[in-house]
């Protein structure tokens, strides 16, 4: 049975495209996040508070924020009304500030941060591409790929996914990807999304995977990612 419908990047398991997703991940390989944290207990903080808004917003505000609550100790003694006066510029703020205290309460200490997939998706807050890219920084084994706002735009212009749904372009990935490049492919189709593959006039030029781009060598029927950006950015 075919995996994908017809117009999807066929050429996946073949030499060019491997080779292109090589050359890809070498990019970025080990790249941070662009999430300015310095160390795991910032990291889940500041992936709970991203989610729907922008890095750039959440590393602005998150200094203040670690300042009064530099641990999971001292935010596990906070109540959710604490947090608002720190996070109220963030999008669904309410909800986060409850998750984040939550998370607190459970956890306690940062040795307590379970640092696997099905564990870190039972916190409030923290699906799987949070719990993803904080198994990625953490340096742990990879259980699963990155599928962020980027991740979403991008697959599926190269090919190698389609429709709109995370978890399901992540498994499209997962099944085409092998696993030993779980780990960096996410972020680096990520960083390419954010550096060259924009919503509205990619960079296909210098792009390192036009060669086997479904969209670049207008294999991709869907024209509609171009004309609704706002939808991926
Ligand atoms: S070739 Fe163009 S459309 Fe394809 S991934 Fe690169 S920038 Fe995006």
């Amino acid at each position: 049975m075919a995996l994908f419908k017809s117009h999807l990047n066929t050429k996946v398991m073949n030499q060019p495209l491997s080779e292109a997703l090589n050359k890809l991940m070498s990019l970025y390989q080990s790249r941070k996040h662009p999430l300015d944290y310095h160390n795991l207990y910032q990291l889940v903080v500041m992936v709970v508070l991203s989610a729907q808004d922008s890095d750039k917003h959440i590393n602005q505000l998150a200094p203040s924020f670690f300042e009064t609550y530099p641990t999971f100790e001292t935010l596990s003694l906070a109540q959710p009304e604490d947090l608002h006066s720190y996070l109220n510029s963030v999008r669904n703020f309410g909800n986060k500030c409850i998750w984040l205290t939550k998370i607190a309460a459970i956890e306690k200490a940062l040795e307590n941060l379970p640092l696997d997939l099905p564990s870190l998706v039972q916190l409030p807050g923290i699906g799987r591409k949070s719990a993803n890219v904080i198994l990625r920084e953490a340096g742990r084994p990879a259980e699963g790929i990155i599928v962020d706002l980027h991740v979403l735009r991008v697959a599926p212009r190269i090919g190698i996914a389609e429709g709109s749904q995370p978890e399901k372009v992540e498994q499209q990935l997962m099944r085409l990807i092998s696993k030993e490049r779980w780990g960096e492919i996410g972020m680096a189709i990520s960083f390419l999304g954010r550096e060259v593959c924009r919503p509205t006039n990619p960079k296909c030029e210098v792009c390192v995977m036009n060669a086997v781009c479904c969209f670049y060598n207008g294999t991709h029927p869907d024209n509609r990612i171009f004309s609704d950006p706002s939808l991926f950015d």
